[in-house]
């Protein structure tokens, strides 16, 4: 049985990858960092800014919306001068406000790759979502554009800092329970109105594979603990006009150098969120995995029991911390480049229906 103390004495002489929040930086004197948010729609309203509350190293200094009475709501409800408050056009004189230190891209995907680089340009810190970009080439162009002006940049895989899914990643990187040998996962969901952006291709890039497969694409690679080599991947439509310019549901599956395997399924016809981890000497489960939690887990052993944390209360802390101290983010724009070679790699094999080799 896996306790909460077990996983706190582990995590609290880390490598300082997690604060849980009881634990967090307490004693710390450095200023709050500011936090802009970039596209105040569900994500930002119902994750972000409530998280952002129970930050002890960030404050939500600042917002950009395209719609005025968003800014007056958010601007009473989060006590935000006006000055701090732009629109998409405005968004460059960012760079003359002091308030503002990080710049959260929380747009469609499609437009991650506009705002990213004009935060970089800006001279603000970046987080920015996921998938980070519609392409590779946008997204290699996005961390030259960081590195460029010498901003820390990071994605939004708010999984890296939650219990559950860190110790899936100690036990397959310790190889604690053996070689892993095969990895099955899923995330989907029914998606609701046919006019969101989500369907459509010039703003969200691709369906369910980019939306929410990419948690599964993380989820192989953190439970394998390894870098795939090649794909194979299906892709079905029981709806063809409704997902006529995205992806439905893609099966697909990855090699690994180690000869470990994984199968995923993403789709917007259903409902699926499970990550099943086979290892030579035992298995992990958890089931949810990929949502804001409670994520639930299993091992041969037992249950997990691990807390329940504020996900992207504990990414921005980390991100925070990261700029503070003038170090890489674990989750860093190159990470993400990883998952969009992967989406590409998939996509082509869906394509072609060959196995597509990734270098
Ligand atoms: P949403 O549709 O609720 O919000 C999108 C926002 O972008 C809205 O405020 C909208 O007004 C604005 N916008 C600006 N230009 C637009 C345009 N041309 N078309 C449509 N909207 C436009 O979406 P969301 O669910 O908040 O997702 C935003 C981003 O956050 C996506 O990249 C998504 O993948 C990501 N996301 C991440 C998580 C996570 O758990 N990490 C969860 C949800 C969403």
């Amino acid at each position: 049985m896996y306790s909460r103390r077990d996983f706190l004495s582990r995590v609290s002489l880390g490598a300082g990858l997690l604060s849980l929040p009881s634990l967090a930086f307490a004693q710390h004197t450095e200023k709050k960092l500011g936090i802009a948010l970039v596209g105040l729609g569900y994500y930002s309203e119902h994750l972000l800014a409530p998280a952002l509350q129970q930050t002890s190293r960030c404050v939500l200094a600042g917002i950009v919306t395209g719609t005025p009475a968003k800014k007056d709501k958010w601007k009473a409800q989060f006590a935000i001068p006006d000055k701090n408050c732009y629109t998409y056009e405005t968004f460059d004189q960012i760079a003359d406000n002091k308030d503002i230190d990080i710049v959260y891209v929380v747009l469609p995907n499609a437009m991650h790759h506009e705002f990213v680089i004009r935060a970089a340009k800006a001279g603000k810190h970046v987080i920015c979502e996921k998938p980070m970009s519609v392409s590779v080439k946008e997204a290699e162009e996005m961390i030259a554009a960081c590195k460029k002006a010498n901003v820390k940049f990071s994605i939004g895989y708010r999984m890296h800092f939650e219990p559950h899914t860190i110790e899936v990643m100690r036990i397959a990187k310790a190889k604690e329970m053996g070689a892993v040998k095969f990895v099955e996962n899923a995330m989907g969901f029914k998606i609701g109105d046919p006019t969101q952006w989500r369907l459509k291709k010039s703003l969200a890039g691709g369906g369910a594979m980019m939306d929410v497969g990419i948690y599964c694409i993380q989820g192989a690679r953190y439970g394998t603990g390894e870098e795939p080599i090649s794909v194979t991947a299906q892709e079905f439509k029981t709806d063809p006009v409704k997902f006529k310019e995205v992806d439905e549901t893609i099966f697909w599956q990855l090699e690994f150098p180690s000869g470990a395997v994984s199968s995923s399924v993403t789709s917007y016809a259903s409902h699926s969120e499970r990550l099943f981890v086979s290892a030579e000497q035992g298995w992990i489960e958890l089931r949810p995995a990929f949502g804001y939690g409670p994520i639930k887990g299993k091992t041969n052993k037992g249950e997990m029991n691990f807390p329940h944390t504020n996900h992207q209360a504990l990414q921005l802390d980390d991100f925070a911390l990261c700029v503070q101290e003038n170090r890489e983010s674990s989750v860093s724009g190159e990470e993400g480049l990883k998952d969009m070679k992967i989406i590409e790699a998939i996509y082509k094999a869906v394509a072609t229906g060959k196995k597509v080799k990734l270098s």
